[in-house]
C-alpha cells in the first residue's frame, strides 16, 4: 500500500472506531473542520495530560492559565496579527484550485529532496558496506545538481518572504516551472496576501458593534496576563506561562485531515527571561522539547529539527520539530526566540507598564521570552499514524491494531467474560468496578473473544483480561497484550499494579 493509501485507511479507521468526524456530517460536512468522538477524545486529553504534566508538575517555575478567546481587539493589532497574519496565496486559472504560494515552492523542495534519498538508496545497494552517504551526496553529479537547486529556491523563498515581495515569489513558481497538481497546467494569477483571522461582533444588534477575533493563537492570552500571574504568583524570571485551548484560523489551503485545521487546539508555553538569555533558553527548550516527544517511544528517527530560514516578524531564533508523517516530515511543534516584541507592543498599545524588577541586578526591564507551541491535533495524528498498522499473523488472517504508546491509549483494558453464563460476567463486573476508578476500562461480552480482542485492536486497548470457568476456582484471569498477542495468567488482585506499570503518565513523565 502507498502512503496516500495508507493515509486514506487510516482516516476511515478513524471513523469507524469512534476517533474523529467531519464536523456536521449529516449536513455534508463543513470543510478542514473536525469532530472527536468517545475514542478521539480520550487519546486527545491524554495527550493533554502528557503536556500539562511535563511542563507545569516537573517545573517548579511554569504555571498554567486559561484565558478567553474573545479578547480585546487591540490586542491582535499589538500582535502584529491585524496587520500582519498573511498567507501569500495563488491561484491555478484552469483548475480554479487555490494554493499558499509558499507550500507549492516548499513541496517542489521536497520533491527534490526525496530524489536525493532515492539517489542515496541506490548507492547504498551498489557500494554495500562501503557506502559513504555524505560523501556520495558530495559527488554524485544528480545530488550535487539537485542539492544546489534546493539551496539557491530556499534562499529566494526565504528572501522573498522576508521583504514581502509577491511578484518574486509568483516568478519562483514559473522558474522552477511547479503545475497545479490537479490540472497539471503552470497558468497562474498573481500571487496576493489572505488574512487568516476569523472575526464576529461584540455587543447586541442595534448598539454599535465591536469586531473582535477569534483568537488565531492562545499565546497572547498569556502574554496580556504576564502582570498578572508574575504578581499573583511572585514568579521569578525565569519562569513560565503554560496554556492548553482552541485556536481559530481561515486557513485556504485545508488539508490531510487534523494536520490543518479551521479551528484546532494548541498547548503553548511562553517562557520569561532576561534579555541576553535568550540563545541558550532557546537551546534548552528545543533538547526539552525533543525529549518529550522521543520518551514517547514512536522512535527518535522519526522527528527532526528544521531551522528557520525566514523568521517571522517577532523571532530572532525560530525551529521547528518535525514529524514522519504519512506525506513527510511536516512541522508538529514550533519553538520560537520570541524577543521582547509581545510584551514591548503590549506596553505600547495599552499604556501599562509590563515590566520586571530584578531583586538582584536591582534593574527593570522587559522580558524576553522563548516559546514552546504545539497543536494538540496534530499529535494526534502523529500518534495515530505512527500507531495504525495491518499486519498479516502466522495463521494468514489479518489484523488492525493500533500500537498507541500506552499512556495515551483510551481504553486501558477490555474485561471480556469468556461466555455470557455460569457466573462469569458477574466476575468480570467485579473486575470492572475494581478497576475502573483508576483506568478507563471497557466490559465487552458480545461476540467471539477472537472478535472481541480484534475490536480492541482496533482502538488501542493495551490488555484484555478475559475471565473463564478457571477464573471462579483460582481467582486468576489470562491477560493477552495488544502488540505481542501473548497471554499471561495473573491473579486478579494484581491486576490494578500490573496496568499501572505500563499505562500511567506519572511512569512516563518520571522517564523524561
Ligand atoms: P504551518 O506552517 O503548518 O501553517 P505555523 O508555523 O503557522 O504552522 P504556528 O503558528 O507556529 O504554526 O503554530 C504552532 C503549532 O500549532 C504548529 O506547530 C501546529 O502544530 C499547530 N497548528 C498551526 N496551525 C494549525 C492548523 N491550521 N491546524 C492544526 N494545527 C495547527
Amino acid at each position: 500500500m502507498t502512503q496516500d493509501e495508507l493515509f486514506k485507511v487510516l482516516v476511515a479507521h478513524c471513523k469507524e472506531y469512534g476517533f474523529i468526524f467531519p464536523s456536521s456530517e449529516i449536513y455534508d460536512g463543513l470543510a478542514a473542520v473536525y469532530d472527536y468522538g468517545q475514542m478521539g477524545v480520550e487519546l486527545k486529553n491524554n495527550i493533554k495530560k502528557y503536556w500539562w504534566g511535563a511542563m507545569t508538575r516537573l517545573h517548579e517555575n511554569i504555571v498554567g492559565i486559561d484565558s478567553c478567546i474573545f479578547m480585546h481587539p487591540k490586542i491582535w493589532e499589538a500582535s502584529g496579527h491585524v496587520g500582519a497574519f498573511n498567507d501569500p496565496l495563488i491561484d491555478n486559472k484552469d483548475s480554479k484550485k487555490r494554493y499558499r504560494a509558499d507550500v507549492l515552492i516548499e513541496d517542489y523542495i521536497a520533491k527534490l529532496e526525496e530524489k536525493n534519498a532515492k539517489e542515496v538508496e541506490k548507492g547504498r545497494k551498489k557500494f554495500g558496506d562501503a557506502f559513504d552517504e555524505e560523501k556520495f551526496l558530495q559527488t554524485n553529479p544528480n545530488c550535487v545538481r539537485n542539492s544546489e537547486k534546493i539551496a539557491q529556491v530556499r534562499k529566494r523563498m526565504a528572501d522573498a518572504l522576508n521583504a514581502n515581495d509577491l511578484k518574486e515569489l509568483r516568478q519562483i513558481i514559473i522558474d522552477c516551472e511547479i503545475a497545479c497538481p490537479i490540472s497539471g497546467t503552470k497558468n497562474w494569477t498573481e500571487v496576493r496576501q489572505f488574512n487568516l483571522m476569523f472575526s464576529t461582533q461584540l455587543g447586541s444588534v442595534g448598539e454599535e458593534a465591536n469586531t473582535i477575533y477569534l483568537r488565531p493563537e492562545t499565546a497572547q492570552g498569556i502574554f496580556v496576563n504576564y502582570l498578572n500571574v508574575q504578581k499573583t504568583g511572585r514568579m521569578k524570571i525565569p519562569f513560565g506561562i503554560a496554556q492548553i485551548g482552541k485556536a481559530f484560523r481561515n486557513e485556504i489551503v485545508a488539508r490531510q485531515f487534523i494536520f490543518r485545521m479551521r479551528e484546532f487546539e494548541q498547548m503553548e508555553m511562553q517562557f520569561f527571561i532576561k534579555p541576553g538569555t535568550e540563545l541558550d533558553w532557546f537551546a534548552q527548550w528545543k533538547k526539552n522539547r525533543m525529549a518529550w516527544h522521543v520518551n514517547l517511544g514512536m522512535g527518535a528517527e522519526n522527528y527532526r529539527f528544521h531551522d528557520h530560514d525566514k523568521l517571522a516578524h517577532y523571532a530572532n531564533a525560530a525551529t521547528d520539530i518535525e514529524f514522519n508523517f504519512p506525506f513527510g516530515f511536516k512541522e508538529l511543534e514550533g519553538i520560537h526566540s520570541r524577543t521582547d516584541f509581545d510584551l514591548g507592543n503590549h506596553q505600547k498599545f495599552s499604556g501599562k507598564k509590563i515590566q520586571y524588577f530584578d531583586p538582584e541586578s536591582n534593574e527593570s526591564y522587559t522580558p524576553y521570552v522563548v516559546e514552546t507551541s504545539i497543536g494538540v491535533d496534530r499529535m494526534v495524528l502523529a500518534v495515530l499514524s505512527h500507531s495504525f498498522k495491518e499486519e498479516t499473523l502466522e495463521n494468514g488472517e489479518t489484523r488492525v491494531v493500533l500500537s498507541i504508546p500506552a499512556p495515551l491509549a483510551p481504553v486501558k483494558a477490555a474485561v471480556l467474560p469468556l461466555v455470557k453464563k455460569d457466573g462469569l460476567p458477574e466476575l468480570a463486573q467485579k473486575i470492572m468496578d475494581m478497576l475502573k476508578f483508576d483506568f478507563n476500562c471497557q466490559y465487552d461480552e458480545k461476540d467471539s473473544i477472537g472478535k472481541r480482542y480484534r475490536r480492541q485492536d482496533a482502538i488501542g486497548t493495551p490488555f484484555c483480561i478475559t475471565v473463564d470457568h478457571d477464573s471462579l476456582e483460582d481467582g486468576c484471569v489470562t491477560v493477552r497484550y495488544r502488540d505481542t498477542m501473548t497471554q499471561d495468567r495473573i491473579k486478579i488482585e494484581d491486576l490494578p499494579a500490573m496496568i499501572h506499570r505500563e499505562v500511567d503518565l506519572g511512569v512516563l513523565l518520571r522517564k523524561l
